[in-house]
C-alpha cells in the first residue's frame, strides 16, 4: 500500500505536455470535463447583476489582509487558542510534518481519515506520515480515486479528471479491498454504484478512526474560526466524528471577519463548480466536547511570495480552479504536466514561487501559457496571472544568465594559472570594453558603470616590483 505518487524528479513542462497531447482518451476526458464546469459557471455568473462588484470586493478584501497578514495571524490564534484549540506555526514542509506525525503519535492512532486538503499534499504529508507508520486514508471521493489508483492529482476540484467512469471501476475493483471494504464483484460503471461503493467503503473508515486531518477553504480571525466548503459530506464526517482534529492551513486562507466570508460565499461555488451554493458549508471553532483540535498554520514559501510586488497576488487565490477550466494549455497538457499539487494557470505562478525556479521543470513553468488572458477573465479574485507569467519568465532569464556567469568564473577561479592568463588578457582587451552592454544585458549597465580594468593585476605589479620594494 502507498501513500501516492510525488511530483519530485519530473522532467520540464514542455517535455511531460509532449507526451500528454498524444493521449487522445485523456484530452477527451479533460475537454468534457472543462467545457461542462466551464458552461455551468458561465451561467451561474451570469445570473449575479453585481458579479463584477463581488469580484472586486473578493480583490480588495484578500489584498487588505494579506497586507496585514501578521495582525489577522496573531488575532486567528488569539481567538483559536480563547475557544481552547491549539496553534502550531510551521515554517515548511518538514516542520508541518513532524508537528502533525507527533499529534497523531501522541493519540496512539496509527491511522488518519483526510478531507481534501492542498495544502497537505504540497508538503507530501501523506508520505511523510507512512514514514511514521501512520497510514493517512483519503475520504474525498475523487481523492480516494487518486490514492488507490497510486496516481497525482490533476485537478484542483476534480483531481481524477483524467480517469473516466471505466477506469474507475477497475481501480476500484481491484485496489479497494487492498485499503478496506473491498468493491462489490458486480461494480459496474454506471456513476450510481460506484458512488455506493465510495460511500460504503468510506462509511466505514469513517466510523473506524479516531484521528482525522483536514484543510480549510477560510480561516475567520475575528472568531477563530475554519470554514470548508465541499459537496459530497466527508468533510463534515471528517470533522465532527473523529476525537482528535488537526487542520492545516496556509497563512494566506484568512478572512478578517464573518462579513468578508459573505462575499466568497458567493464567488466561490458559482467559479468553482458552476453551482449557486455548494452542498455542504461546514464551519469549527476551537475545540468542542469530546474533541481536541489543532490548528498548523504553514508557511512554506508564502512570506518569500509576499515579499514579491508582482507575485504576491497568487496568494489572493481561493483555489476554485475557473481559471484551470478556461486554459488552451492546460485543457491539452493535463495537469500532470504542471508536476505540481498545483496545475494550470495558477499552478504555473504559484508553484515557481513556492518552490523556487532552481529545477527544470519549475524553471519551465512560467512559459506553460499562450498569455491568452483566458485566467484573468475567469479569475473571481481578479488576479492577473499573464502579468505574473511575464515577471516570472523575467526573473527566470535574469536567473540563467546569473548561472552562467558564475559557471564561467567557478572555471577562472578554479585555477591559479588560468585565473592570471584572464588577468592577463583582460589588461590587453581593456580598450575594447564597451560602457555599456549590449542587448538584454544592456538592463543591467543602465544604472551602474562598468569598473575599468587595470592595465596589470595586482599578482603581475607584485611580481615586477617585489612587493612594492622596487
Ligand atoms: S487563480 Fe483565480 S481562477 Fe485560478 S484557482 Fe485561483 S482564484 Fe480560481
Amino acid at each position: 500500500m502507498s501513500g501516492g505518487a510525488t511530483f519530485l524528479g519530473m522532467p520540464a513542462f514542455p517535455a511531460n505536455a509532449a507526451v500528454a497531447v498524444r493521449d487522445s482518451q485523456l484530452r477527451y476526458n479533460l475537454r468534457k470535463a472543462t467545457h461542462t464546469i466551464r458552461g455551468k459557471r458561465a451561467a451561474v455568473v451570469g445570473e449575479l447583476p453585481d458579479w463584477a462588484e463581488l469580484r472586486r470586493a473578493g480583490k480588495e478584501i484578500r489584498d487588505h489582509t494579506l497586507r496585514n497578514l501578521e495582525r489577522y495571524l496573531v488575532r486567528m490564534e488569539e481567538a483559536v487558542t480563547a475557544a481552547g484549540g491549539h496553534v502550531h506555526w510551521a515554517a515548511d514542509a518538514k516542520e508541518a510534518n513532524r508537528i502533525v506525525a507527533d499529534l497523531v503519535k501522541a493519540t496512539g492512532e496509527t491511522s488518519v481519515v483526510k478531507v481534501k486538503s492542498m495544502a497537505t499534499q504540497e508538503i507530501g504529508l501523506n508520505e511523510a506520515l507512512e514514514l511514521e507508520g501512520i497510514t493517512a486514508y483519503e475520504t474525498d471521493l475523487a481523492e480516494l480515486i487518486v490514492q488507490l489508483g497510486d496516481d497525482w492529482p490533476s485537478h484542483i476540484l476534480v483531481p481524477a479528471i483524467h480517469r473516466n467512469r471505466a477506469e474507475i471501476r477497475e481501480i476500484f475493483r481491484e485496489k479497494m479491498a487492498d485499503w478496506g471494504r473491498a468493491a462489490p464483484a458486480d461494480l459496474t460503471d454506471d456513476p450510481r454504484a460506484l458512488a455506493e461503493a465510495a460511500r460504503l467503503h468510506l462509511r466505514e473508515r469513517f466510523l473506524s478512526t479516531r484521528v482525522a486531518i483536514s484543510g480549510a477553504n477560510f480561516m475567520i480571525a475575528e472568531t477563530g474560526t475554519l470554514v470548508v466548503l465541499e459537496s459530497e459530506g466527508n468533510g463534515r464526517m471528517c470533522l465532527t466524528l473523529p476525537e482528535t482534529l488537526i487542520s492545516v492551513v496556509g497563512i494566506e486562507k484568512l478572512l478578517p471577519s464573518w462579513q468578508d466570508l459573505e462575499v466568497f460565499l458567493q464567488l466561490l461555488p458559482r467559479s468553482s463548480t458552476g453551482e449557486r451554493m455548494n452542498p455542504y458549508t461546514s464551519t469549527w471553532t476551537g475545540a468542542v466536547e469530546g474533541q481536541e483540535f489543532h490548528l498548523v498554520l504553514l508557511d512554506n514559501g508564502r512570506t518569500n511570495v509576499l515579499a514579491d510586488e508582482i507575485g504576491r497576488q497568487a496568494l489572493r487565490c481561493i483555489r476554485c480552479s475557473a481559471c484551470l477550466n478556461v486554459c488552451p494549455v492546460y485543457e491539452r497538457a493535463g495537469g500532470h504536466a504542471y508536476g505540481s499539487v498545483y496545475p494550470g494557470p495558477i499552478g504555473a505562478i504559484l508553484t515557481p514561487q513556492l518552490r523556487g525556479t532552481a529545477s527544470k521543470l519549475d524553471a519551465s513553468l512560467p512559459y506553460a501559457s499562450t498569455l491568452c488572458g483566458a485566467c484573468l477573465d475567469a479569475c473571481p479574485v481578479a488576479i492577473d496571472i499573464p502579468e505574473v507569467l511575464v515577471h516570472l519568465r523575467g526573473k527566470v532569464r535574469h536567473a540563467r544568465v546569473e548561472r552562467l556567469g558564475m559557471r564561467a568564473a567557478g572555471w577562472v577561479f578554479d585555477r591559479p594559472a588560468r585565473l592570471a592568463r584572464a588577468q592577463r588578457l583582460g589588461g590587453r582587451l581593456r580598450r575594447f570594453v564597451p560602457g555599456r552592454l549590449p542587448g538584454p544585458l544592456s538592463a543591467w549597465t543602465d544604472t551602474r558603470d562598468i569598473p575599468d580594468i587595470p592595465p596589470e593585476s595586482f599578482r603581475d605589479w607584485w611580481d615586477r616590483t617585489d612587493g612594492g620594494v622596487q
